[in-house]
Protein backbone atom coordinates (compact mmCIF):
# COMPACT_ATOMS: atom_id res chain seq x y z
CA UNK A 1 0.00 0.00 0.00
CA UNK A 2 1.19 3.35 -0.88
CA UNK A 3 2.44 5.43 2.55
CA UNK A 4 -0.17 8.28 2.97
CA UNK A 5 0.22 9.62 6.72
CA UNK A 6 -3.25 11.84 5.95
CA UNK A 7 -5.23 8.74 4.99
CA UNK A 8 -7.90 7.84 6.79
CA UNK A 9 -6.71 3.92 5.65
CA UNK A 10 -4.86 2.25 8.31
CA UNK A 11 -2.93 0.02 5.49
CA UNK A 12 -1.87 3.72 4.60
CA UNK A 13 -0.64 5.71 7.39
CA UNK A 14 0.67 2.47 8.56
CA UNK A 15 2.09 1.58 5.13
CA UNK A 16 4.03 -1.96 5.71
CA UNK A 17 5.47 -1.17 2.28
CA UNK A 18 6.87 2.08 3.87
CA UNK A 19 7.55 0.52 7.07
CA UNK A 20 10.17 -2.16 5.52
CA UNK A 21 11.59 0.44 3.36
CA UNK A 22 12.74 2.44 6.39
CA UNK A 23 14.04 -0.46 8.49
CA UNK A 24 16.38 -0.97 5.00
CA UNK A 25 16.93 2.69 5.10
CA UNK A 26 18.02 2.35 8.80
CA UNK A 27 19.94 -0.50 8.11
CA UNK A 28 22.11 1.09 5.50
CA UNK A 29 22.64 3.85 7.29
CA UNK A 30 23.42 2.76 10.98
CA UNK A 31 27.24 3.66 10.29
CA UNK A 32 26.62 6.87 8.44
CA UNK A 33 28.31 8.84 11.12
CA UNK A 34 27.45 12.03 9.27
CA UNK A 35 24.02 11.49 9.06
CA UNK A 36 23.70 10.11 12.38
CA UNK A 37 25.18 13.52 14.08
CA UNK A 38 22.77 15.69 11.91
CA UNK A 39 20.03 14.02 13.57
CA UNK A 40 20.65 13.77 16.78
CA UNK A 41 21.56 18.07 16.39
CA UNK A 42 18.07 18.50 14.61
CA UNK A 43 16.52 16.66 17.83
CA UNK A 44 18.26 19.03 20.30
CA UNK A 45 16.37 21.45 22.64
CA UNK A 46 16.57 25.43 21.19
CA UNK A 47 16.28 28.12 23.52
CA UNK A 48 14.67 31.63 22.48
CA UNK A 49 14.26 34.03 25.32
CA UNK A 50 11.94 31.98 27.75
CA UNK A 51 10.72 29.66 25.17
CA UNK A 52 12.77 26.23 24.33
CA UNK A 53 11.83 24.14 21.25
CA UNK A 54 12.28 20.53 20.07
CA UNK A 55 12.03 19.59 16.55
CA UNK A 56 11.36 16.20 17.20
CA UNK A 57 12.60 13.26 14.62
CA UNK A 58 10.88 11.60 11.65
CA UNK A 59 10.63 7.95 11.61
CA UNK A 60 13.25 7.54 9.59
CA UNK A 61 15.56 9.49 10.96
CA UNK A 62 14.61 7.89 14.36
CA UNK A 63 15.23 4.44 13.09
CA UNK A 64 18.61 5.11 12.04
CA UNK A 65 19.09 5.93 15.23
CA UNK A 66 17.75 2.75 16.53
CA UNK A 67 19.78 0.59 14.51
CA UNK A 68 23.17 2.25 15.12
CA UNK A 69 25.32 0.17 17.57
CA UNK A 70 27.48 2.63 18.30
CA UNK A 71 28.54 2.67 22.39
CA UNK A 72 29.48 6.42 21.50
CA UNK A 73 26.07 7.07 19.56
CA UNK A 74 24.03 5.49 22.48
CA UNK A 75 25.82 7.53 25.18
CA UNK A 76 24.46 10.37 23.20
CA UNK A 77 21.16 9.38 22.55
CA UNK A 78 20.94 9.42 26.53
CA UNK A 79 22.46 12.50 27.14
CA UNK A 80 19.89 13.85 24.75
CA UNK A 81 16.83 12.27 26.04
CA UNK A 82 18.08 13.43 29.60
CA UNK A 83 18.44 17.05 28.49
CA UNK A 84 15.20 17.00 26.87
CA UNK A 85 13.40 15.14 29.42
CA UNK A 86 14.99 17.77 31.82
CA UNK A 87 13.39 21.18 29.36
CA UNK A 88 10.08 19.78 29.46
CA UNK A 89 9.39 17.93 32.29
CA UNK A 90 11.80 19.11 35.06
CA UNK A 91 11.94 16.59 37.46
CA UNK A 92 8.06 15.55 37.92
CA UNK A 93 6.68 12.36 37.39
CA UNK A 94 3.20 11.73 37.50
CA UNK A 95 1.70 9.35 39.36
CA UNK A 96 -1.59 7.46 38.45
CA UNK A 97 -2.98 3.81 39.50
CA UNK A 98 -4.86 1.35 37.10
CA UNK A 99 -8.38 -0.35 38.04
CA UNK A 100 -9.65 -2.88 36.36
CA UNK A 101 -13.70 -2.72 36.35
CA UNK A 102 -13.98 -6.45 34.25
CA UNK A 103 -12.11 -9.00 33.06
CA UNK A 104 -14.66 -10.65 30.60
CA UNK A 105 -14.10 -10.65 27.30
CA UNK A 106 -14.97 -12.32 23.58
CA UNK A 107 -11.91 -11.54 22.07
CA UNK A 108 -8.86 -14.02 21.38
CA UNK A 109 -5.67 -12.24 21.88
CA UNK A 110 -2.84 -14.79 22.49
CA UNK A 111 -0.51 -12.91 25.01
CA UNK A 112 -3.65 -11.78 27.29
CA UNK A 113 -5.15 -14.41 30.22
CA UNK A 114 -8.21 -12.52 29.55
CA UNK A 115 -8.70 -14.13 26.70
CA UNK A 116 -11.94 -16.04 25.87
CA UNK A 117 -11.02 -19.36 25.55
CA UNK A 118 -9.54 -18.93 29.00
CA UNK A 119 -11.47 -21.42 31.48
CA UNK A 120 -9.12 -21.53 34.54
CA UNK A 121 -9.46 -18.12 35.04
CA UNK A 122 -12.24 -16.68 37.37
CA UNK A 123 -14.45 -14.10 35.62
CA UNK A 124 -15.64 -11.22 37.25
CA UNK A 125 -17.21 -7.69 36.84
CA UNK A 126 -17.48 -4.75 39.65
CA UNK A 127 -20.50 -3.70 41.09
CA UNK A 128 -21.35 -0.15 40.95
CA UNK A 129 -21.26 -0.75 45.10
CA UNK A 130 -18.16 -2.40 44.52
CA UNK A 131 -16.35 0.33 41.94
CA UNK A 132 -17.36 2.24 45.29
CA UNK A 133 -14.92 0.42 47.44
CA UNK A 134 -12.27 0.75 45.43
CA UNK A 135 -11.93 4.14 44.39
CA UNK A 136 -12.57 5.02 48.53
CA UNK A 137 -9.65 2.41 48.66
CA UNK A 138 -7.73 4.19 46.03
CA UNK A 139 -8.63 7.57 47.42
CA UNK A 140 -6.89 6.63 50.85
CA UNK A 141 -3.65 5.54 49.12
CA UNK A 142 -3.72 8.93 47.70
CA UNK A 143 -4.38 8.49 44.49
CA UNK A 144 -5.82 11.38 42.23
CA UNK A 145 -5.62 10.19 38.45
CA UNK A 146 -6.92 6.44 37.24
CA UNK A 147 -6.65 4.57 33.85
CA UNK A 148 -10.05 2.21 33.59
CA UNK A 149 -9.30 -1.09 32.09
CA UNK A 150 -11.88 -3.36 31.13
CA UNK A 151 -12.20 -6.69 28.37
CA UNK A 152 -14.22 -6.51 25.51
CA UNK A 153 -17.72 -7.53 25.73
CA UNK A 154 -21.06 -6.48 24.64
CA UNK A 155 -23.00 -8.01 27.20
CA UNK A 156 -21.34 -7.58 30.18
CA UNK A 157 -19.56 -4.66 29.52
CA UNK A 158 -21.54 -2.14 27.14
CA UNK A 159 -20.82 1.16 26.87
CA UNK A 160 -23.28 2.13 29.37
CA UNK A 161 -21.73 0.30 32.13
CA UNK A 162 -18.41 1.95 31.46
CA UNK A 163 -20.45 5.46 31.64
CA UNK A 164 -21.86 4.44 34.53
CA UNK A 165 -18.65 3.46 36.28
CA UNK A 166 -17.61 6.80 35.19
CA UNK A 167 -19.60 8.57 36.82
CA UNK A 168 -19.62 6.37 40.54
CA UNK A 169 -15.62 7.64 39.90
CA UNK A 170 -16.43 10.96 39.66
CA UNK A 171 -19.01 11.36 42.64
CA UNK A 172 -17.16 9.35 45.46
CA UNK A 173 -15.61 11.86 47.66
CA UNK A 174 -14.30 9.92 50.71
CA UNK A 175 -12.66 12.21 53.34
CA UNK A 176 -10.20 14.78 51.73
CA UNK A 177 -10.02 11.93 48.80
CA UNK A 178 -11.01 12.87 44.64
CA UNK A 179 -10.46 11.22 41.58
CA UNK A 180 -10.13 13.80 38.95
CA UNK A 181 -9.46 12.63 36.12
CA UNK A 182 -10.42 9.34 34.60
CA UNK A 183 -8.48 8.11 31.58
CA UNK A 184 -9.87 5.08 30.13
CA UNK A 185 -8.89 2.34 28.09
CA UNK A 186 -11.48 0.24 26.69
CA UNK A 187 -11.97 -1.85 23.17
CA UNK A 188 -11.85 0.35 19.94
CA UNK A 189 -15.57 1.55 19.23
CA UNK A 190 -17.67 3.81 17.57
CA UNK A 191 -17.66 6.72 17.13
CA UNK A 192 -20.78 7.42 18.76
CA UNK A 193 -19.57 5.69 21.91
CA UNK A 194 -16.07 7.74 22.00
CA UNK A 195 -18.78 10.73 22.15
CA UNK A 196 -20.46 9.34 24.77
CA UNK A 197 -16.92 9.07 26.48
CA UNK A 198 -16.08 12.71 25.80
CA UNK A 199 -18.99 13.66 27.31
CA UNK A 200 -18.72 11.66 30.35
CA UNK A 201 -15.94 13.52 31.12
CA UNK A 202 -12.95 11.15 30.19
CA UNK A 203 -9.45 12.27 30.71
CA UNK A 204 -6.95 10.56 28.17
CA UNK A 205 -8.59 7.60 25.66
CA UNK A 206 -5.73 5.05 25.91
CA UNK A 207 -5.70 2.07 23.38
CA UNK A 208 -2.90 0.12 22.71
CA UNK A 209 -2.03 -1.20 19.14
CA UNK A 210 -0.04 -4.46 20.51
CA UNK A 211 1.56 -5.05 17.05
CA UNK A 212 1.18 -2.87 13.94
CA UNK A 213 2.39 -5.49 11.70
CA UNK A 214 -1.14 -6.80 10.13
CA UNK A 215 -0.28 -10.29 9.77
CA UNK A 216 0.94 -11.07 12.99
CA UNK A 217 -1.87 -8.90 14.56
CA UNK A 218 -4.24 -11.24 12.83
CA UNK A 219 -2.67 -13.95 14.06
CA UNK A 220 -2.59 -12.73 17.52
CA UNK A 221 -6.18 -11.82 18.00
CA UNK A 222 -7.42 -15.06 16.23
CA UNK A 223 -11.21 -14.44 17.26
CA UNK A 224 -13.34 -11.89 18.36
CA UNK A 225 -13.89 -8.17 16.98
CA UNK A 226 -10.10 -7.15 18.12
CA UNK A 227 -9.30 -9.41 14.93
CA UNK A 228 -10.09 -6.65 12.16
CA UNK A 229 -6.77 -4.81 12.07
CA UNK A 230 -8.34 -1.73 10.34
CA UNK A 231 -11.10 -1.24 13.06
CA UNK A 232 -8.32 -1.50 15.58
CA UNK A 233 -5.70 0.57 14.24
CA UNK A 234 -8.13 3.79 12.98
CA UNK A 235 -9.59 3.63 16.46
CA UNK A 236 -7.78 6.86 17.38
CA UNK A 237 -8.98 8.61 13.95
CA UNK A 238 -12.53 7.98 15.35
CA UNK A 239 -12.09 9.06 18.68
CA UNK A 240 -10.40 12.55 17.51
CA UNK A 241 -13.51 13.05 15.10
CA UNK A 242 -15.45 12.27 18.25
CA UNK A 243 -13.71 15.05 20.04
CA UNK A 244 -11.96 13.37 22.00
CA UNK A 245 -8.51 14.99 22.16
CA UNK A 246 -6.39 13.34 24.64
CA UNK A 247 -5.24 9.93 22.78
CA UNK A 248 -2.56 7.56 24.44
CA UNK A 249 -0.80 4.66 22.25
CA UNK A 250 1.11 2.04 23.09
CA UNK A 251 1.83 -1.15 21.49
CA UNK A 252 3.16 -4.66 23.69
CA UNK A 253 6.42 -5.09 22.90
CA UNK A 254 7.83 -8.92 22.23
CA UNK A 255 5.11 -9.79 19.79
CA UNK A 256 7.08 -8.31 16.80
CA UNK A 257 10.22 -6.93 16.01
CA UNK A 258 11.00 -4.01 17.98
CA UNK A 259 12.25 -1.86 14.75
CA UNK A 260 9.52 -2.66 12.84
CA UNK A 261 7.22 -1.67 15.60
CA UNK A 262 9.27 1.65 16.54
CA UNK A 263 9.01 2.59 13.19
CA UNK A 264 4.99 1.89 13.08
CA UNK A 265 4.30 3.81 15.95
CA UNK A 266 6.22 6.94 15.45
CA UNK A 267 4.21 6.84 12.05
CA UNK A 268 0.96 6.44 13.95
CA UNK A 269 2.39 9.65 15.89
CA UNK A 270 2.88 11.09 12.87
CA UNK A 271 -0.37 10.42 11.42
CA UNK A 272 -2.04 11.95 14.26
CA UNK A 273 -0.46 15.01 14.09
CA UNK A 274 -0.53 15.29 10.58
CA UNK A 275 -4.31 14.96 10.04
CA UNK A 276 -5.60 16.06 13.94
CA UNK A 277 -3.01 18.34 14.34
CA UNK A 278 -2.42 16.88 18.11
CA UNK A 279 -0.15 13.92 18.19
CA UNK A 280 -0.50 11.51 20.74
CA UNK A 281 -1.23 12.98 24.56
CA UNK A 282 1.06 9.65 25.98
CA UNK A 283 2.75 6.67 24.43
CA UNK A 284 3.11 3.60 26.83
CA UNK A 285 5.87 0.88 26.39
CA UNK A 286 4.76 -2.44 27.67
CA UNK A 287 6.26 -5.63 27.50
CA UNK A 288 4.85 -9.05 27.03
CA UNK A 289 4.78 -10.50 30.72
CA UNK A 290 3.62 -13.70 32.69
CA UNK A 291 0.34 -14.12 33.73
CA UNK A 292 -2.07 -16.86 34.35
CA UNK A 293 -2.03 -19.13 31.15
CA UNK A 294 0.44 -16.74 29.58
CA UNK A 295 4.35 -17.48 29.34
CA UNK A 296 6.65 -15.14 27.83
CA UNK A 297 8.91 -17.13 26.73
CA UNK A 298 6.49 -18.49 24.07
CA UNK A 299 6.63 -15.36 22.01
CA UNK A 300 9.77 -14.63 20.24
CA UNK A 301 10.27 -11.17 20.15
CA UNK A 302 10.93 -10.15 24.01
CA UNK A 303 13.42 -7.53 24.01
CA UNK A 304 16.24 -7.39 26.48
CA UNK A 305 16.72 -3.96 29.16
CA UNK A 306 19.58 -2.44 26.95
CA UNK A 307 17.12 -2.51 24.00
CA UNK A 308 14.43 -1.25 26.24
CA UNK A 309 16.04 1.79 27.19
CA UNK A 310 17.16 2.86 24.16
CA UNK A 311 13.66 2.79 22.87
CA UNK A 312 12.27 4.95 25.74
CA UNK A 313 15.02 7.26 25.32
CA UNK A 314 14.80 7.61 21.36
CA UNK A 315 10.68 8.17 21.78
CA UNK A 316 11.36 11.08 23.93
CA UNK A 317 13.53 11.95 21.38
CA UNK A 318 11.25 12.10 18.52
CA UNK A 319 8.03 13.00 20.66
CA UNK A 320 9.17 15.54 22.95
CA UNK A 321 5.69 16.26 24.01
CA UNK A 322 4.56 13.17 24.32
CA UNK A 323 4.21 11.68 27.59
CA UNK A 324 5.75 8.59 28.06
CA UNK A 325 4.05 5.86 30.84
CA UNK A 326 5.67 3.27 32.88
CA UNK A 327 3.64 0.53 34.19
CA UNK A 328 4.67 -1.73 37.89
CA UNK A 329 4.93 -4.86 35.01
CA UNK A 330 8.35 -3.75 35.50
CA UNK A 331 10.96 -3.65 38.54
CA UNK A 332 11.91 -0.51 41.02
CA UNK A 333 15.41 -1.06 38.90
CA UNK A 334 14.38 -0.61 35.43
CA UNK A 335 11.93 2.02 36.46
CA UNK A 336 14.42 4.11 38.15
CA UNK A 337 16.56 3.91 34.69
CA UNK A 338 14.12 4.67 32.40
CA UNK A 339 12.74 7.71 34.54
CA UNK A 340 15.99 9.08 33.74
CA UNK A 341 16.03 8.56 30.01
CA UNK A 342 12.40 10.01 29.38
CA UNK A 343 9.82 8.69 31.52
CA UNK A 344 7.07 11.35 32.43
CA UNK A 345 4.43 8.97 34.27
CA UNK A 346 4.21 5.78 36.56
CA UNK A 347 1.63 3.97 37.99
CA UNK A 348 1.84 3.18 41.68
CA UNK A 349 0.66 0.57 44.19
CA UNK A 350 -1.37 -1.15 41.30
CA UNK A 351 -3.03 -4.06 41.66
CA UNK A 352 -3.77 -5.56 38.11
CA UNK A 353 -6.51 -7.66 39.26
CA UNK A 354 -10.63 -7.00 39.16
CA UNK A 355 -11.54 -6.17 42.52
CA UNK A 356 -7.65 -6.29 43.89
CA UNK A 357 -7.94 -2.60 45.77
CA UNK A 358 -9.84 -4.58 47.89
CA UNK A 359 -8.34 -7.76 48.34
CA UNK A 360 -9.79 -8.69 51.63
CA UNK A 361 -13.09 -8.70 49.73
CA UNK A 362 -11.79 -10.16 46.54
CA UNK A 363 -8.48 -12.17 45.66
CA UNK A 364 -6.14 -11.77 43.19
CA UNK A 365 -6.80 -14.57 41.02
CA UNK A 366 -7.73 -12.23 38.08
CA UNK A 367 -4.64 -10.50 37.57
CA UNK A 368 -3.76 -9.07 33.96
CA UNK A 369 -0.12 -9.45 34.17
CA UNK A 370 2.24 -9.77 37.28
CA UNK A 371 3.33 -7.22 39.17
CA UNK A 372 6.85 -6.66 39.40
CA UNK A 373 7.19 -3.38 41.49
CA UNK A 374 4.92 -4.34 44.38
CA UNK A 375 5.63 -1.25 46.49
CA UNK A 376 2.95 1.12 48.67
CA UNK A 377 2.21 4.26 47.17
CA UNK A 378 4.05 6.18 50.11
CA UNK A 379 6.88 3.83 49.28
CA UNK A 380 6.63 4.70 45.99
CA UNK A 381 6.68 8.60 46.49
CA UNK A 382 9.11 8.29 49.00
CA UNK A 383 11.72 6.41 46.60
CA UNK A 384 11.06 9.11 43.93
CA UNK A 385 12.01 12.14 46.39
CA UNK A 386 15.08 10.08 46.86
CA UNK A 387 15.93 10.23 43.25
CA UNK A 388 15.46 13.64 43.02
CA UNK A 389 12.18 13.52 41.58
CA UNK A 390 9.29 15.78 42.62
CA UNK A 391 5.93 13.25 42.73
CA UNK A 392 2.85 14.64 41.17
CA UNK A 393 -0.53 14.03 41.35
CA UNK A 394 -1.80 17.00 39.30
CA UNK A 395 -4.06 16.56 36.96
CA UNK A 396 -4.84 20.59 36.17
CA UNK A 397 -5.20 20.66 32.29
CA UNK A 398 -8.04 18.43 32.13
CA UNK A 399 -10.20 20.16 34.68
CA UNK A 400 -9.28 23.53 33.39
CA UNK A 401 -9.86 22.33 29.58
CA UNK A 402 -6.00 22.16 28.65
CA UNK A 403 -6.23 19.89 26.74
CA UNK A 404 -5.84 18.62 22.85
CA UNK A 405 -4.24 21.60 20.80
CA UNK A 406 -4.20 24.42 23.71
CA UNK A 407 -2.19 21.57 26.05
CA UNK A 408 0.21 20.85 22.98
CA UNK A 409 0.55 24.83 22.13
CA UNK A 410 1.66 25.42 25.59
CA UNK A 411 3.76 22.01 25.66
CA UNK A 412 5.67 23.36 22.85
CA UNK A 413 7.19 26.25 24.32
CA UNK A 414 7.97 24.40 27.31
CA UNK A 415 5.36 26.82 28.59
CA UNK A 416 3.04 24.01 30.64
CA UNK A 417 6.01 23.86 33.14
CA UNK A 418 5.01 27.64 34.66
CA UNK A 419 1.41 25.64 35.65
CA UNK A 420 3.07 22.08 36.01
CA UNK A 421 5.79 22.88 38.99
CA UNK A 422 3.47 24.50 41.08
CA UNK A 423 0.51 22.22 40.43
CA UNK A 424 2.88 19.02 41.44
CA UNK A 425 3.88 21.21 44.25
CA UNK A 426 0.74 21.90 45.07
CA UNK A 427 -0.79 18.12 44.84
CA UNK A 428 2.71 16.61 46.56
CA UNK A 429 1.46 18.90 49.72
CA UNK A 430 -2.30 17.69 49.52
CA UNK A 431 -0.69 13.84 49.79
CA UNK A 432 1.52 14.88 52.63
CA UNK A 433 -1.12 16.08 54.77
CA UNK A 434 -3.64 13.28 53.74
CA UNK A 435 -1.71 10.20 52.94
CA UNK A 436 1.92 10.37 53.74
CA UNK A 437 3.91 8.55 56.80
CA UNK A 438 6.07 10.34 58.98
CA UNK A 439 9.03 9.82 57.21
CA UNK A 440 7.42 10.73 53.75
CA UNK A 441 5.94 13.64 55.40
CA UNK A 442 9.18 14.69 56.16
CA UNK A 443 11.04 14.29 53.16
CA UNK A 444 8.07 15.67 51.16
CA UNK A 445 8.12 19.27 53.23
CA UNK A 446 11.88 19.38 53.12
CA UNK A 447 11.59 18.82 48.98
CA UNK A 448 8.60 21.47 48.85
CA UNK A 449 11.00 24.00 50.33
CA UNK A 450 13.98 23.70 47.97
CA UNK A 451 11.23 23.74 45.37
CA UNK A 452 9.13 26.83 46.03
CA UNK A 453 13.10 28.08 46.32
CA UNK A 454 13.45 27.68 42.49
CA UNK A 455 10.05 28.97 40.97
CA UNK A 456 11.35 32.19 39.41
CA UNK A 457 8.23 34.03 39.10
CA UNK A 458 7.65 36.07 42.33
CA UNK A 459 3.85 36.22 41.91
CA UNK A 460 3.67 31.86 41.18
CA UNK A 461 5.81 32.07 44.40
CA UNK A 462 3.56 34.19 46.87
CA UNK A 463 0.78 32.45 45.33
CA UNK A 464 1.91 28.75 45.71
CA UNK A 465 2.93 29.78 49.49
CA UNK A 466 -0.53 30.96 49.97
CA UNK A 467 -2.35 28.11 48.57
CA UNK A 468 0.16 25.65 50.85
CA UNK A 469 -1.12 27.29 53.79
CA UNK A 470 -4.90 27.00 53.11
CA UNK A 471 -4.04 23.24 52.05
CA UNK A 472 -2.81 22.99 55.88
CA UNK A 473 -5.65 24.35 57.25
CA UNK A 474 -7.70 22.09 54.78
CA UNK A 475 -8.72 23.34 51.36
CA UNK A 476 -7.81 20.96 48.33
CA UNK A 477 -7.61 21.32 45.10
CA UNK A 478 -6.11 24.48 43.70
CA UNK A 479 -4.23 24.81 40.55
CA UNK A 480 -2.17 26.97 38.09
S1 LIG B 1 -5.94 -7.75 25.65
FE1 LIG B 1 -7.93 -6.82 26.01
S2 LIG B 1 -9.18 -7.50 24.32
FE2 LIG B 1 -7.44 -8.90 24.43
S3 LIG B 1 -8.12 -10.64 25.69
FE3 LIG B 1 -7.11 -9.13 27.02
S4 LIG B 1 -8.76 -7.88 27.81
FE4 LIG B 1 -9.54 -8.95 26.00
S1 LIG C 1 -0.32 21.11 34.65
FE1 LIG C 1 -1.17 19.79 33.04
S2 LIG C 1 0.61 18.92 31.99
FE2 LIG C 1 1.30 19.73 33.93
S3 LIG C 1 1.23 17.94 35.30
FE3 LIG C 1 -0.70 19.07 35.53
S4 LIG C 1 -2.09 18.06 34.15
FE4 LIG C 1 -0.03 17.44 33.53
Amino acid sequence: MTYDKNSANATEFISDEEITATLQYAEENKNNFELIDSILKKAKPVSKGDKTYCKGLSHREASVLLACEDKEVLNKIYNLASEIKHAFYGNRIVIFAPLYLSNYCVNGCVYCPYHAKNKTIPRKKLTQEEIKQEVIALQDMGHKRLALETGEDPVNNPIEYVLDSIKTIYSIKHKNGAIRRVNVNIAATTIENYKKLKEAGIGTYILFQETYHKESYEKLHPTGPKHNYAYHTEAMDRAMTAGIDDVGLGVLFGLERYKYEFAGLLMHAEHLESKFGVGPHTISVPRIKKADDIDPSAFDNGIDDEIFKKITALIRISVPYTGIIISTRESEKIRKELLELGVSQISGASRTSVGGYTESIRPSDTEQFDVSDKRTLDEVVNWLMDLGYLPSFCTACYSSGRTGDRFMDLCKTGQIQNCCQPNAIMTLKEFLVDYATQNTKASGEKLIKEEIKAIDNQKVKEAVEKYLKRIENGERNFKF
